[in-house]
């Protein structure tokens, strides 16, 4: 059978051979080896021959093709994958004065059969054949490599032995030759390395086992898988695997190697897609990598069915698939997201530390422990970084799904105080639902709610023990944004007490101009939530609400007063009117109704024009408000004559104050200009009733009009009372 699968692992799977494969280069021909005196070591590579046999020799017939040999480094069969035998023959002399006991390393311990032969006297006598078809036991030299003891007499003789290699896996001979102490120093340095790196796999595999196990999130379980397989991959590279955990069941030891690289492959795929998320990142490359990992959990059983030769390469090809998904992944994915910096750090930091080790295989660096172990150091690291991303990951995703279940319930909470609000109608009863609602949510202590009204600020609502100013000076930036602040004395608010949190919102809207304060005793009591969704979304809203609120008082009063004089209209007058005096009668208490109209006020008109008139109106109407705003309460009843209803004010104080307009208007006259006072006069009748006696607010006005009728006639600038149709 001709060899079937070449070259083409030179570029592709250099990445997994150099993870396994100690280096070995070979330039010089190859001659005997010399072991003298001071033999310690000696990497054999260059002094082996090397015939590929595909006929199956015996022993005796490999004999007669001695001139078929070739140097190793001629032979070009590194890493092939073929149903082949390779006979080694090696050369040795031992020039010392003493015999030598020696070992003979092959560092390559996935061979499934390799016998060493000794030749004596022109035939091959067998010494002792290992590898994975046999069980570890077996072996005399119980390693995790393939090693076998060498009895060498000092002579000038050559010895020549024979090594017969049959795999059904790559092809690789790294050959060293040891005296006994130099082996086990050797032996116990890379124990120690070794021990390293699987004891720091085996915690990963424990600590992300832990997490997976609270926190039952996949992407943990498909990456415990994932360093599972690697690290057993690992072992069975090494030769571990095979130490111990299934040195007795050959069976198993020969197809695990496929197994495992199968198995990596497709944890490692299904960590990859799920930690980037690529379903959302590269939705057509999630597709096909989702129907590859299919693939590759089918190919799981291609090892137990399949000849193994067969199966290694399908194996391979499918690790090489996995690089190239892993490559095109990162193309995609590039450093967009915090996961893909964390997965691209950790592959590069893998292939850092193969490069470092292909590199002193090429003597471009010097050839250390370091380099020697930089493979296993990155693939150390990388497990390590993934798990620092995942552990990140996690992190953030938690948080992110506390947020959104606080924000669902945040929401829902706001939604229904937003709803309950929305029928308050009044603006001081908002500001008071805001605050409160504002203090629930943030569970903040004490707050209140200021107001400007004619360019000074008031506070309308406030809850908890504060100690506030008589004024307050408030800088325009507060206006402009939401502002959270630790530790201050809010000085500027005019408050007077230290806080832990502070929070001032500002409602600016139309018709309004309002903050919300709240504050707490303690050090940041709003959260990160708190300060970008929730109280962002509570300004708007509630911005909304007083906004509406506002304009529909606004909309509300512009229909009840009149537009000149500010007082109420005479629709809403008599609506307000009407009431006052249906519960006077109830109550038996007095009602009187005052028609006031100005004297002469053509002339007004006449004299001075309409404009002046206008402002003589509205002279008058302030004069009647301020009169009788403790009393009753204005309207406008026509041109430049308005009424007034009072409720449980006695006759003569009625007279009284109705006199004290009139007079008013004669001691504080209109100013029009420094010079020039316009003095008005109005003349007023009065309807004064008490309980039975009232009969409806028409019949009220009628009587009121006939006495201002009757004051007009007696001269105007009086009062005339229904009562006893009394002048002044
Ligand atoms: P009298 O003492 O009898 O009341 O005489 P008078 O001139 O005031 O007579 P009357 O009350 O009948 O006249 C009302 C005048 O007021 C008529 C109209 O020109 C004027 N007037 C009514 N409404 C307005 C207004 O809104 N602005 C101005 N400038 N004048 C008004
Ligand atoms: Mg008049
Ligand atoms: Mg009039």
């Amino acid at each position: 059978m001709k060899p079937v699968f070449k070259k083409y692992h030179y570029f592709v799977l250099i990445v997994l051979f150099t993870l396994f494969f100690p280096i070995s280069a070979s330039y010089a021909e190859a001659n005997s080896v010399n072991v003298g005196n001071d033999f310690t070591e000696k990497d054999m590579t260059s002094h082996l021959l090397v015939y590929v046999d595909s006929n199956d020799l015996t022993p005796d017939q490999i004999l007669e093709r001695q001139d078929q040999f070739v140097p190793f480094s001629q032979a070009d069969i590194d890493g092939d994958i073929a149903d082949l035998d390779y006979w080694i023959k090696i050369d040795m002399q031992n020039t010392s004065d003493r015999a030598k006991e020696l070992l003979l390393e092959i560092q390559k311990p996935h061979l499934s059969l390799v016998s060493l032969y000794s030749e004596n006297s022109g035939s091959l006598n067998l010494q002792e054949t290992i590898g994975y078809s046999l069980p570890f036991d077996e072996r005399i030299i119980k390693h995790r490599n393939l090693v076998f003891p060498l009895h060498l007499d000092s002579s000038e003789d050559i010895h020549t032995y024979y090594l017969k290699i049959e795999t059904d896996s790559f092809f690789q001979a790294p050959i060293t030759l040891w005296n006994y102490v130099s082996f086990s120093a050797n032996h116990s340095d890379s124990q120690m390395l070794f021990g390293l790196f699987y004891g720091i796999m085996i915690a990963m595999m424990i600590y992300n086992s832990f997490l997976f196990l609270s926190l039952r999130e996949k992407t943990y379980l498909y990456y415990i898988l994932f360093i599972a397989g690697f690290t057993i991959l690992q072992a069975i590279w090494d030769g571990y695997a095979f130490e111990w955990l299934w040195g007795d069941y050959p069976w198993w030891a020969l197809r695990s190697n496929s197994f495992f690289i199968l198995f990596a492959a497709l944890f490692g795929l299904l960590f990859t897609k799920h930690f980037l998320q690529l379903k959302g990142i590269a939705p057509r490359l999630y597709k096909m990598v989702h129907v590859f990992t299919i693939i590759c959990a089918f190919t799981l059983i291609i090892p137990f069915v399949l000849p193994i030769g067969m199966a290694t390469m399908v194996s391979t090809i499918i690790a090489t698939l996995f690089a190239l998904f892993v490559i095109l992944i990162v193309i995609k994915v590039r450093l967009r997201t915090r996961e893909a910096k964390f997965y691209i750090a950790a592959w590069s930091l893998l292939l850092i530390g193969i490069l470092l080790n292909l590199m002193a295989a090429y003597q471009i660096l010097p050839l250390n422990a370091l380099t020697l172990y930089a493979p296993k150091i990155g693939a150390m690291v990388e497990v390590l970084v993934l798990s620092l991303g995942l552990a990140d990951k996690i992190k953030r995703v938690t948080l992110e799904k506390e947020m959104e279940s606080k924000k669902y319930y945040m929401q829902t909470l706001m939604q229904n105080f937003f709803k309950q609000m929305s029928s308050v109608k009044e603006h001081t009863l908002l500001a008071e639902n805001g605050l409160y609602t504002l203090l629930y949510l943030t569970k903040l202590e004490k707050g209140f709610y200021l107001q400007k009204k004619n360019a000074a600020w008031e506070v309308i609502v406030q809850h908890g023990d504060l100690s506030l100013d008589d004024s307050f000076h408030i800088d325009d930036q507060y206006l402009s944004r939401i502002i959270y602040a630790t530790d201050i004395t809010p000085r500027s608010f005019g408050v007077q007490d230290t806080f832990g949190t502070f929070l001032s919102i500002p409602i600016v809207c139309e018709n309004h101009t309002g903050l919300l304060i709240v504050c707490g005793e303690d050090q940041d009591q709003i959260d990160p939530y708190q300060k970008e969704k929730m109280i962002p979304y509570f300004q708007d809203q509630f911005t909304v609400l007083m906004d509406n609120l506002m304009n529909y008082t606004s909309f509300k009063e512009s229909a009840m007063y009149d537009h000149l004089t500010n007082v109420l209209n005479r629709k809403y007058f008599l609506e307000k009117a009407n009431m006052l005096v249906k519960e006077a009668q109830k109550a038996e208490q007095e009602v009187s109704i005052l028609l006031i109209d100005i004297d002469h006020f053509k002339r007004v008109n006449d004299t001075y024009g309409h404009t002046i008139g206008d402002q003589a109106i509205i002279f008058v109407a302030n004069r009647i408000v301020d009169t009788f705003k403790e009393l009753g309460f204005v309207g406008r009843y026509g041109g430049e004559e308005f009424i007034v209803v009072t409720s449980h004010v006695k006759e003569q104080e009625v007279i009284n104050v109705a006199n004290e307009l009139r007079k008013s208007l004669h001691s504080h006259p209109l100013f029009l200009n420094r010079n020039q006072a316009l003095s008005l006069t109005v003349s007023i009748g009065v309807s004064l009733h008490k309980g039975n006696s009232i009969t409806s607010i028409k019949d009220m006005i009628l009587e009121a009009d006939e006495c201002l009728y009757r004051a007009k006639n007696a001269g105007r600038d009086r009062v005339v009372l229904n009562t006893e149709m009394k002048v002044r």
